[in-house]
């Protein structure tokens, strides 16, 4: 009940206005518009029929047809708006086509809100019992605006992406029974209930629409389903899909990693809120990259290649399932109050997204650690790298971390040119975990390492064991939570971190010094490092204050305030020549690393179209890369909280 209350008051304040707008602005259309009915906890009557044909692979449309129970007089249908996990109004309305209703075979016509493209409104007969409702989903050939979710060999299928719902009621509330036909010969996974599934045709057991929307399907034409918890006291399973049948062929050393991360989860968080859990994986260069949460379930995309030769070459794809198989716990069990919505058209709200997906990065991280997925060196790697990028980062001069939270909200799809000076959707997630790591360390070491962060998990994510239906949260709960460990002024210490504005604002790194080590640029790196810091060859952003990259050496990531900028370089440039040697990375690597002893300096032809410059730089710092370097004498608790746990 409680988040009925809660939608209600939202519901209230953002659409307040919308039924008298809606009466005054439509003499033009052919028919007054009715309000759209607010959600209500309320079953909507009978089961809606629902049915997808994802077999039309050459134009990449997906259809649908459904059967709704209606009754006579107004119904208004929608289209989903704010997806799970998207954290915004991401549904893509705009590539939903062919929309037609019928009623025993006469056509209904629907009539768009004026206000609100992802409602539909329909003035049904009396005597009507049911309507069909049939649309397309226009996915896309390449990845430039949407993702690819349908190629020759695999299909992705995000079912609220291919249905519309009736207004007026909990999405909790609305039945559906879904049914899919598959091209010949496919296989899928998808977290729920197959009741059959014959010549492609697979039928489900009847589902809520707010666990059919968090339940997607990967579906392919080479598949393979590993289960990783044998014997577990809930089934876990990897299902792999690619674009080849031989990709899907993980060592048993991969697949005891996976296992490992099975039990390091069960370890930290002593409850399970699913009743199975699918790790969906696509193994591909053709669809488009995904890694989305789910309760019992995870979209994941890697490299072709990931299991048979890119295993230790893809650090990040290595970090991806456990920050997903996190999500289940932190996220969708546990879920911030603004963001447990009654339907998938209500505004969400992102105010603790820096614990929804702040602590789910630091989880994942140390959990990737734990389970041997990666090595100590490489995680600390990768600390060095998030570090490095905050503590360089003059954004915060003018906002905080918490305001990022509401980036979301703007849109996902925009460009960001200066990273560096607007900050963005990556601080929510990287800036955010070093305050976890900051909290993680500060309760270590005034407890005498009897207390972690790992009894929070325990406290805040392991309660109620067993059941999965969400379990909301507010910023209060977390900090009673917290003071449950360790008793400390923890909303100050979060809110001191969180709201950090201004000239005299620093990155939290207190978490990297209290863990036993230092942040320190050196200017060569390991193998390991190489394979965490991918973009090391091109980086230059901690010394001449940029980045290299493609074909025509564009320079880009340009650190706003930092030496090219200073040079006055910005947008548009390609690096020509290094001292008068044709330019590249290896050549504007070796002029940088000699520049510390010579006395010229670095000089740099570059080309915007017909226009060239020639830019000095007195800049004798050589190369910088970050690493993170052992405080000798002082506790390596960073290396304590990256150690399996072995209970
Ligand atoms: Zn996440």
């Amino acid at each position: 009940m409680k988040r009925l209350l809660l939608s209600a008051c939202a519901t209230a304040l953002v659409f307040g206005a919308a039924p008298a707008l809606a009466q005054v602005g439509t003499p033009a259309l052919p028919r007054p518009l009715p309000a759209i009915p607010e959600p209500q906890d309320r079953a909507y009557p009978g089961t809606i029929g629902y049915h997808v044909d994802a077999t039309d692979l050459d134009h990449k449309v997906i259809r649908v047809q459904q059967t709704i129970p209606v009754t006579g007089g107004d119904l208004t249908l929608l289209y989903p708006k704010f997806l799970p996990g998207n954290h915004a109004d991401t549904g893509p309305i705009q590539l939903l086509a062919g929309l037609t209703v019928s009623a025993d075979g006469r056509r209904i016509e629907w009539l768009r809100d004026t206000l609100d493209p992802y409602a539909f409104h329909l003035s049904i007969p009396a005597g009507v019992t049911q309507i069909e409702v049939a649309f397309e989903w226009l996915t896309q050939p390449d990845n430039a605006v949407w993702r690819v979710v349908m190629t020759p060999e695999m299909v992705n299928l995000q079912w609220e992406k291919a249905l519309l719902y009736p207004a007026g009621y909990a999405h909790s509330r609305i039945t559906f029974q879904p049914s899919i036909q598959l091209p010949a010969g496919w296989q899928y996974g998808v977290a729920m209930d197959t009741v059959s599934f014959e010549n492609g045709r697979a039928t489900f057991a009847p589902i809520s629409l707010e666990m059919l929307a968090d339940s997607p399907m990967f579906a392919g034409a080479h598949y393979r389903r590993i289960d990783i918890d044998p014997g577990g006291r809930s089934p876990i399973h990897l299902n792999i899909v690619a674009d080849a049948a031989a990709n899907i062929a993980p060592t048993p050393a991969q697949i005891e990693s996976y296992g490992a991360l099975v039990d390091q989860a069960d370890r930290l968080f002593g409850a399970r809120h699913f009743d199975r859990y699918e790790f969906l994986l696509g193994l591909t260069s053709r669809m488009g990259g995904i890694g989305l949460e789910h309760h019992r379930s995870s979209e994941n995309t890697a490299p072709p290649g990931f299991f048979t030769d890119g295993f230790t070459r893809n650090f990040g794809s290595r970090t991806l399932l456990p920050h997903e198989f996190v999500h289940s716990w932190n996220g969708k069990f546990r879920r911030p109050s603004d963001q447990l919505t009654p339907n998938l058209n209500e505004p969400v709200q992102n105010t603790l997204l820096w614990v929804y997906e702040g602590q789910t990065e630091y989880w994942g991280d140390v959990l990737t650690g734990r389970s041997g997925l990666a090595t100590k060196e490489e995680m600390l790697s990768n600390l060095a790298e998030i570090a490095a990028f905050y503590e360089n980062q003059p954004g915060r001069d003018w906002r905080a971390l918490q305001d990022t939270t509401n980036h979301n909200l703007l849109g996902y799809r925009t460009s960001n040119p200066w990273p560096s000076h607007m900050r963005g959707t990556g601080d929510y997630y990287r800036e955010a975990a070093l305050i976890w790591l900051d909290a993680d360390t500060l309760i270590r070491e005034a407890t005498g390492n009897r207390k972690s962060l790992d009894d929070f998990a325990k406290a805040f994510f392991g309660v109620d064991d067993g059941a999965w239906s969400p379990k909301p949260y507010t910023f209060e709960d977390l900090v009673a939570a917290l003071n449950g460990v360790h008793p400390h002024d923890w909303a100050g210490f979060l809110r001191s971190r969180l709201d950090a504005v201004g000239p005299g604002a620093r990155a939290p790194l207190d978490g990297i010094t209290r863990g036993g080590y230092r942040l320190v640029y050196v200017d060569s790196l390991t193998p390991a490092e190489k394979q965490v810091q991918t973009g090391w060859a091109n980086d230059f952003q901690y010394s001449l204050g940029f980045t290299l990259g493609g074909p025509t050496n564009r320079i880009g990531g340009i650190l706003w305030g930092g030496l090219a900028y200073q040079a006055g370089l910005g947008a548009g440039w390609d690096l020509v020549a290094v001292n008068d040697r044709a330019a590249s990375a290896e050549v504007l690597r070796e002029a940088v690393t000699a520049a510390r002893s010579g006395a010229t300096p670095i000089t740099l032809i570059i080309r915007n179209g017909d226009r060239f410059r020639t830019v000095s730089f007195d800049y004798r710092g050589g190369l910088r890369y970050p690493r993170l370097e052992r405080i000798e004498g002082t506790p390596d608790r960073l290396g304590d909280i990256l150690t399996a746990r072995r209970r």
